[in-house]
């Protein structure tokens, strides 16, 4: 682009855009910076303070507490799941019931230690009551939210736990038996799906446990390629 009136209308236009989007996540005032790219912890924060008081669907009914994300916001692994459970909705945080300790063991065993070194989020952010599958009026409302997370935290991979999860995120109707096992390209970074670890706990056979296994090393061997950072000491 030569004529640096059309280079100038380019970027104008980009900024209308980012601000019709904030705008749609409920942010109501922007703080100027002078740094280009401000802190993805501070971004993050902003993003959470948005969703304060959610009424945009009517998970807010039931829910207790908002459980947004937690981890690092520097994390280079997204750990993607369904939506808050009983005990996330007392927390306020994704994974901290049954599935999420053996969440925090899988990550482990790959030599991922989930505060350090991941990102975690679900889906929806409020609870579905029983845990039923969210709904589509309930997830394209907390879309937004989710692409926003996505966007600060930039993944160079992200492990979709369970058929909600990565059906979601990949867009299909597919079954998590026949998507897992493979990576997929998803925006910039490469998508691993695998098994929800509350599946997990209902069907504790060995036939699942060594596929989860088999895809949570997938997710390593993404990760190390793609970050250079060391593998991860053996473990069994
Ligand atoms: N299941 C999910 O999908 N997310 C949680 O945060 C907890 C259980």
């Amino acid at each position: 682009m030569d004529d640096p009136r059309e280079a100038l209308a380019d970027c104008l236009r980009g900024l209308a855009e980012t601000l019709r989007h904030h705008r749609d996540l409920g942010v109501r005032e922007i703080t100027l910076s002078r740094t280009p790219f401000p802190d993805p912890g501070d971004a993050l924060r902003e993003q959470e303070r948005a969703l304060q008081g959610c009424t945009r669907c009517k998970l807010c009914r039931s829910r207790t507490t908002i459980a947004f994300g937690s981890g690092s916001a520097r994390a280079r692994l997204m750990v993607v799941g369904e939506g808050p459970g009983e005990e996330e909705d007392k927390q306020g945080k994704p994974f901290v019931g049954r599935a999420g300790q053996l969440l925090t063991r899988m990550l482990a065993s790959v030599g991922f230690d989930r505060e350090r070194d991941c990102y975690i989020a679900n889906v929806v952010k409020c609870r579905p009551e029983r845990n039923r599958n969210p709904e589509p009026d309930e997830v394209a409302a907390c879309n937004p939210f989710l692409m926003a997370q996505l966007d600060t935290i930039q993944p160079l991979v992200i492990l979709a736990l369970g058929n909600f999860a990565a059906q979601t995120l990949l867009g299909t109707r597919e079954g998590i038996s026949k998507l897992r096992g493979k990576t997929y390209e998803y925006r910039s970074s490469t998508l691993v799906p695998t098994f929800h670890p509350a599946f997990l706990l209902r069907n504790p056979g060995q036939e699942f446990k060594r596929m989860a296994w088999d895809d949570l090393k997938l997710a390593r061997r993404e990760y190390e390629r793609l970050t250079g950072a060391a593998p991860a000491p053996a473990s069994s």
